[in-house]
């Protein structure tokens, strides 16, 4: 989508900063109210977290993906179908995480008394039930985007939020030119408000404590095997037999599958923690990326040969508490034209997080999809069979 020119007093109705999950999710329900409306990204590209990246197997979730199988997964899926207006068919599968010990894979029953430091992050992969959906998170977001009417303005960073008389008029981005708005929503960082935020609107308590929180690192490793490794589907919760600072990772092989070459090869993505303080050190990030590589191998000892392509992402602030209190409505207290839609605000993290803080923000500003017709998508063999169903 290209982003029509504006002229510099044009005023939004709203702007939408981040592309993200969370963003899309809002941008996307006010484009059926109003396209007076621009979804600014510092990026290069919508999705954020959740877009599509490319690999020699194809397009896939930008690292390992998992939904735990709870009420909320399926209260916030159900929010996503409705402004997708596409049945996720979400499937609740039963699927115990494994670890390796005594010389063989056993279902992980826990971390009994010695929990890693980031325990919440790691545990929140390590339910026995997850759920599955006929689409992949980096699909939604695309879906999202093909769905919203409103402008997009790519490599555009919010570098100040503008405010006078307890509003915000204007963003400007990248140290240069501004966008008007009427309102305005936040969907990046939120650890990054502190900065961007007019002086007068958190106090010096709330700034401190934006900044103050411990946040977690996330050190990605997705790998593609020379062969099949395993048929499990199973998350694997890895860890050494010896306590090191360096904690466990989490994983999983997805399907393995025949290249053009003829030679079947299997995808795998992994994931671990390290303190965000300590994740400039390129050392601690390598020894991170060496302990997963050293706990796979344990595992399955020729998994790691002859390998063609591995990809490492290394994500600052992957998750954090984002303490800053808000209006009902989560709006800001001084500037209640500005909401906030990151995702580490919710009491849910992860896409959880996203999905339901999208939704509260949706109901907050009158653009909840609410009874919007959800189609079901029938795979292309069996569309002949069965005539196409509609739910509501
Ligand atoms: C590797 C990895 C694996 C994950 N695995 C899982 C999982 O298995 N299950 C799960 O539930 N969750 C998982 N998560 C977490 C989940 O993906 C995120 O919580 C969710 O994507 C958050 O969406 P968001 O839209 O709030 O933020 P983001 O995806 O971070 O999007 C924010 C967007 O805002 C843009 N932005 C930020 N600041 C500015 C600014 N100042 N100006 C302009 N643009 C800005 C960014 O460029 C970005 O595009 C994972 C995350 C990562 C990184």
């Amino acid at each position: 989508m290209s982003t029509p020119r504006k002229s510099s007093q044009h005023v939004y109705d709203y702007a939408i900063i981040g592309s993200g999950l969370t963003g899309l999710c809002i941008a996307n329900a006010l484009s059926k109210i109003t396209t007076n409306l621009v979804l600014i990204e510092g990026g290069d590209t919508f999705g954020g977290f959740n877009r599509s990246v490319s690999t020699p197997v194809g397009l896939t979730n930008n690292g390992l993906r998992y939904l735990p199988s709870t009420d909320l997964t399926q209260k916030s899926l159900a929010f996503l179908e409705m402004l997708l207006t596409t049945n996720l068919n979400p499937q609740a599968k039963e699927c115990q995480p494994m670890n390796y010990e005594s010389g063989g894979l056993k279902p992980f029953i826990g971390f009994g008394d010695n929990p890693p430091p980031f325990y919440e992050e790691l545990n929140y992969f390590a339910s026995t039930e997850r759920i599955e959906t006929n689409l992949e998170p980096h699909e939604w977001t695309q879906l999202l985007f093909n769905n919203y009417t409103g402008d997009f303005s790519p490599r555009s960073f919010v570098t100040k939020f503008n405010g006078e008389n307890s509003q915000i008029t204007s963003v400007t981005i990248n140290g240069q030119k501004k966008i008007n708005a009427h309102n305005f929503i936040y969907c990046g960082e939120i650890k990054a408000l502190a900065g961007l935020l007019p002086e007068d609107a958190l106090s010096a308590k709330a700034k401190a404590k934006l900044t103050k929180n411990q946040y977690w690192t996330a050190v990605c490793l997705d790998l593609l095997h020379a062969e099949k490794v395993t048929d499990s589907a199973a998350i694997h919760v890895l860890n050494g037999t010896t306590q090191d600072e360096l904690g466990p990772c989490v994983g999983r092989f997805l399907n393995a599958a025949e290249s053009s070459d003829g030679v079947t090869r299997q995808y795998s993505q992994w994931m671990t923690f390290v303190d965000g303080e300590e994740s400039e050190d390129t050392e601690v990030i390598g020894a991170a990326l060496k302990k997963v590589k050293r706990q796979i191998k344990r595992a399955y000892p020729t998994a790691l040969d002859n390998m063609s392509f591995e990809r490492i992402l290394v994500v600052p602030e992957y998750s954090g508490h984002g303490d800053l209190k808000l209006s009902a409505n989560q709006s800001l207290a001084t500037y209640q034209n500005m909401w906030i839609g990151s995702n580490t605000i919710s009491a849910q993290k992860n896409i959880l997080g996203a999905l339901l803080q999208a939704e509260l923000i949706c109901a907050s500003l009158g653009c909840h999809p609410l009874g919007a017709q959800v189609t079901t998508i029938v795979p292309q063999a069996s569309a002949q069979a069965d005539s196409p169903a509609s739910e509501s």
